[in-house]
């Protein structure tokens, strides 16, 4: 049996590969074509849907996550598609060099986020696919193939960025990295009209900008990194635990208990809550201030739409809340990514703003999501690869100017669908029929 983080999707593969070189990944994907069975890569399982579970084969490459190469001098990194973020972070660190955004935790694979085209906040800064030198994939067939972004025919690098997991196993990745670097991390609050306001503005003056706003309240949790000279000043251990363990986590915990037992009580609740986030200063490793502790579990959605339409969502969300009178304990996430090229990136062509909404373990997500997913639609969002959705590919096409490339792509690297499962089916659609010369 296997369960991705937050708990609530399993599926019960007819195998487990856990190869520890390209060599046995050749080895697996012989298995699975002889056993005439689909296969899946299922990374750290950290996205939320049912994306990376397998009805045929799943495999996984937790014993492939080495660092190959470190070129200093030149920001480069190539390590395999296993390795996680927070080993990637640690490693790059030994020799000077960083990642220069990151989303905020970092226990996903390195493949797996590149797949899903996970994101940090910064609006001129792009997501971790789009840092990606190349990518080393094995495809069904058995072959290698190493995609680039120097490739004269540089379709299959735009689609393997950020593939869903659909078009082989990346076994090995390079990606660009910046010197190393210190942040300064300010959680303050503001009113979150004037935030909305402001949005742009605070996007054009910060490293990083994002806020968190809880339903039922009108308070903007601001939280703002921005490059500072000098060196780390780590808090101690026990503040740090203090902060990240038991008010961000546990005294949550608590509070979403309490809110899941009583429903008509979470609008006081999330008062208070708001009330107790306080403002905070910290000064660190830029991985360090970028990946936080999760450990209260929960479902997520999240969309991108078009940067002018950032503030009208996060409006319309929590008029919605109030007027269908869902009660929910968990923020509303908001921050800013700049645009990217990847095919199916869901920031291709347009600086965007992602509305990440939000329920606690065992509290039913669907109709409040089905409701943002609406608005989403009405403001032309794309939504994130890794969390739920609704959408389907007939959806999907019309939002991606170059899904159909992608398409051709996968009908050219994956033409009988090994890397296919029923998420795929849905978002996907089916191969496409090869093009005739
Ligand atoms: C607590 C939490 C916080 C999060 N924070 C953020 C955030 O800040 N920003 C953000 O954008 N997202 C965030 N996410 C979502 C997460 O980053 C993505 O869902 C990411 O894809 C998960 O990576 P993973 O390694 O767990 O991959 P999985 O979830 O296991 O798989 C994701 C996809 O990658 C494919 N895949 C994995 N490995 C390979 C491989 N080697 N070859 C080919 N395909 C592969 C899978 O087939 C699947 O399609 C968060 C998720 C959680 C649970």
């Amino acid at each position: 049996m296997w369960r991705n983080w937050a708990g609530d999707e399993s599926c019960r593969p007819t195998a487990i590969e856990r190869p520890g070189s390209v060599a046995e990944v050749v080895v697996a994907l012989e298995r699975a074509a002889t056993a005439g069975e689909r296969l899946r890569v299922a990374g750290s399982g950290h996205s939320f849907s049912d994306v990376a579970c397998s009805d045929g084969r799943l495999m996984t490459l937790e014993r492939m996550g080495r660092v190959l190469d470190v070129d200093r001098a030149g920001g480069r990194v190539r390590v395999e598609g296993g390795i996680t973020l927070n080993a990637l972070n640690a490693a790059l660190a030994e020799h000077g060099l960083a990642m220069e955004n990151l989303g905020d935790v970092d226990a996903q694979t390195v493949a797996g986020a590149i797949a899903t085209a996970t994101h940090g906040t910064g609006a001129r800064l792009r997501n971790i696919s789009a840092q990606v030198e190349s990518l080393e994939l094995v495809l069904a067939d058995g072959s290698q193939l190493t995609v680039a972004a120097s490739d004269a025919d540089a379709d299959p690098y735009l689609a393997a960025r950020v593939a869903v997991g659909s078009l082989g196993v990346v076994t090995a990745v390079t990606l660009r990295c910046v010197p190393a670097f210190t942040l300064h991390g300010v959680d303050a609050q503001a009113p979150l009209e004037e935030t909305l306001d402001r949005l742009e503005e605070h996007g054009a003056a910060n490293d990083h900008f994002e806020f968190y706003v809880f339903p039922h309240t009108r308070t903007a949790l601001t939280r703002t990194n921005n490059r500072v000279d000098g060196p780390a000043r780590p808090r101690s251990r026990s503040r740090e635990w203090v902060e990240d363990v038991l008010v961000t986590n546990h005294l949550l915990h608590a509070f979403c208990l309490a809110g899941r037992a009583a429903p008509p009580l979470i609008p006081r609740i999330n008062r208070v809550v708001t009330r107790l986030a306080g403002t905070h200063e910290v000064t660190d490793r830029s991985d360090r201030i970028f990946a936080t502790r999760r450990l209260v579990r929960f479902t997520e959605m999240e969309y991108a739409v078009p940067r002018e339409h950032t503030a009208t969502a996060v409006r319309r969300v929590l008029d919605l809340i109030d007027e269908r009178g869902f009660r929910i304990p968990f923020p509303i996430e908001v921050r800013l990514v700049a645009q990217d090229d990847a095919f199916l990136s869901p920031v291709q062509g347009r600086p965007s703003g992602y509305i990440a909404v939000h329920t606690f373990k065992g509290m039913e997500w669907r109709p409040y999501f089905r409701a943002v997913e609406q608005i989403m639609d009405e403001l032309d969002g794309r939504p994130h690869w890794g969390k739920r959705h609704f959408q389907t590919a007939a959806t999907l096409r019309p939002r991606y100017p170059d899904w159909d490339r992608f398409q051709a792509v996968r009908a050219r690297l994956d033409p009988d669908g090994r890397f296919v499962n029923m998420h795929t089916d849905r978002v996907l659609g089916p191969i496409a029929a090869p093009v005739s010369a």
